[in-house]
């Protein structure tokens, strides 16, 4: 079958056969692969700090955050530029992305970029001063739209409003921290909000024309094996469009480096998270597309795994077990289908 834009414009592929980018030479459905057909070529995100905080981290919910929880361990790229002074909340939103955007367009091919609210909790503030942190990254010209990571108990109706509005002219993308399903996992790293509280903020988030993206991590010593694969069927029904799945990674200075050294538990073997990592891929839903396969952190801040790779490489890693299994995303699905329009 050929598809065009005419026949997939609606996301009700669900079945296997006609799934427009599941192929034998590309075994799961990738976030990429969606922009790129979604705005005809590829665009890469530029990084925001905007100096938002964290409500589980300025004792408004809690304090201490989540125990895994080192912002200068989640992105190597932000990393660099924050090492050269770019990226900081006091440099003002448009120059921050203009001081990123030569080495971008250079590195990935692109002169189309969606500005990307990282750090921390970015819907955290009120909801005009939000309006016009988005506007300011809309205005600059390379600017598509707006990825926004945030907590799923960090937005309000207000604030989807807003986002609901912004989408009529720009693309926007949330992405909320689910991390676990098990609230007795919720508990033990301090996330500060339960399952209930991510189930209702996607749902509240649906039908509003903003894909909603979900955080999971594997490999929390508090779930077994199949209690994580079974993640991917409980996500699976809920009206997510993406996922990004991290490895259970220990960063230094964090709360879970000094429970790992005074009490070390489990961390998965490079071949143990690729048989997982595939095993879940094979039960989450065709339709929800991938983003994530692992979680990149600087070497010199990375106390466990010892084994280190780059997201590119883990994803070829899980297409070859993939082919080598002759299976696919979602060909163990137990997810009733589900059909979403844009
Ligand atoms: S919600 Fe996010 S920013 Fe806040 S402590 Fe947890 S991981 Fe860190």
């Amino acid at each position: 079958m050929i598809y065009s834009p005419a026949t997939i414009d609606k996301r009700s592929w669900l079945s296997l056969d006609e799934h427009p980018f599941i192929r034998p030479d590309r075994r799961f459905f990738t976030y990429n692969q969606y922009i790129q057909w979604r705005f005809g070529h590829r665009i890469h995100r530029v990084t925001i700090d905007a100096g938002f905080t964290c409500p589980n981290r300025d004792g408004t919910i809690a304090s201490g955050g989540c125990t895994y929880c080192n912002n200068d361990g989640f992105s190597p790229a932000s990393q660099l530029f924050r090492a050269k002074v770019y990226l900081k909340p006091s440099v003002p939103v448009q120059n921050q992305i203009d001081s990123q955007l030569p080495f971008l367009k250079k590195r990935f091919h692109t002169d189309r970029f969606l500005a990307y609210f990282q750090s921390y909790s970015n819907t955290y503030a009120p909801v005009n001063e939000l309006e016009s942190l988005y506007q300011e990254a809309l205005s600059h010209p390379d600017i598509m739209g707006l990825a926004i990571g945030t907590r799923p108990d960090c937005v309000d109706d207000d604030k989807l409003s807003l986002l609901e509005n912004i989408a009529q002219k720009h693309y926007v993308g949330i992405e909320y921290g689910c991390e676990s399903i098990y609230d007795r996992t919720l508990q033990w790293v301090n996330r500060a909000h339960d399952y209930r509280c991510f189930v209702d903020t996607v749902n509240s988030t649906a039908g509003r024309n903003i894909d909603i993206s979900a955080h999971i991590i594997l490999g929390f010593p508090t779930e077994t094996r199949e209690e994580m694969i079974a993640m991917a069927d409980a996500l699976s029904d809920l009206p997510i469009d993406f996922i990004k799945i991290h490895n259970l990674h220990i960063v230094e200075k964090t709360a879970l480096a000094s429970t790992y050294h005074s009490d070390p538990f489990h961390i998965f073997e490079k071949d143990e998270y690729i048989q997982l990592a595939a095993d879940f891929v094979e039960r989450l839903s065709p339709r929800i597309g991938i983003q994530r396969l692992y979680g990149d952190t600087p070497k010199d801040m990375l106390i466990a795994p010892k084994w280190l790779t780059n997201g590119n490489e883990m994803a070829k890693w899980i297409q070859e077990e993939l082919e080598r299994r002759d299976s696919y995303h979602g060909s163990k699905c137990l997810a009733q289908p589900r059909v979403l329009s844009l």
